[in-house]
């Protein structure tokens, strides 16, 4: 049983409503506060498992919330926004978010998304300084990351990766449908190895879908959001 405690900090009642009801149904306990001022104290008082944080919200805004939040917590967030172009702003403005969902979207994305990030939070808990004690295997689909052995296998097949191209599939695969600008992958692949200097992600990821495409063919894993970056899609 999960039965972990989500808190909605949203102000549209129906939409609150909606999502709450998807969240029990997977065995979440939710709570939701329709204003940004009033969401840091009970966050500071009910120390929830994730938050989802509007952004447009009576008393104080969701970027203010966040960066509140992150100054006495690491508890995952998932801002809501209202427009796709707002994400590319936010990626930049490195707020402290751990997703972003874009209006209008499905009560199914959003329980997804939630998963998605309380399975990374728990994996990333148990880092110890420098190293990664990262357990078990991710899979999306037909594609299987296995982080303890770094071996990658789509539809059965392993796929023979650089360490870059292992990094950027282990990080998109982790967080299903969250777009990752070039700049955080970058961020990301850099100490993996060498070659992740003198080349461009646009590069890796190119040969990664071209390994990945020897076995799955005909299913696009890792989309190009444009004008934003890329994207891991079932
Ligand atoms: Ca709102």
């Amino acid at each position: 049983m999960s039965n972990k405690h989500i808190l909605i900090v949203e102000d549209e009642q129906k939409i609150a409503s909606l999502i709450r009801d998807y969240l029990e149904k997977s065995n979440y306990r939710v709570t939701i506060i329709g204003r940004g001022d009033q969401a840091v104290a009970q966050i500071r008082k009910s120390s929830p498992d994730l938050i989802l944080l509007d952004i447009m919200l009576p008393g104080m805004d969701g970027m203010a919330v966040c960066r509140e939040v992150r100054k006495f917590s690491n508890i995952p967030i998932i801002m809501i926004t209202a427009k796709v172009e707002e994400i590319d702003r936010l990626l930049g403005l490195e707020i402290g978010a751990d997703d972003y969902i874009c209006k209008p979207f499905s009560p199914r994305e959003v329980v997804a998304r939630v998963k998605a990030v309380l399975r990374r939070a728990n994996t990333e808990s148990v880092e110890l300084g420098n190293i990664n004690f990262i357990s078990g295997s991710i899979s999306l689909g037909n594609i299987e990351v296995d982080q303890v052995n770094h071996q990658a296998k789509a539809n059965g097949k392993e796929l023979d990766l650089t360490p870059s191209e292992f990094r950027l599939l282990q990080v998109l695969i982790a967080q299903p449908g969250r777009v990752f600008s070039r700049d955080e992958l970058l961020a990301k692949v850099q100490g993996y190895d060498f070659e992740g200097y003198d080349r461009t992600i646009d590069s890796h990821i190119k040969n990664l879908r071209k390994k990945i495409a020897l076995y799955l063919p005909d299913r696009d894993v890792i989309v190009t959001v444009y004008g934003l970056g890329y994207k891991s899609c079932l």
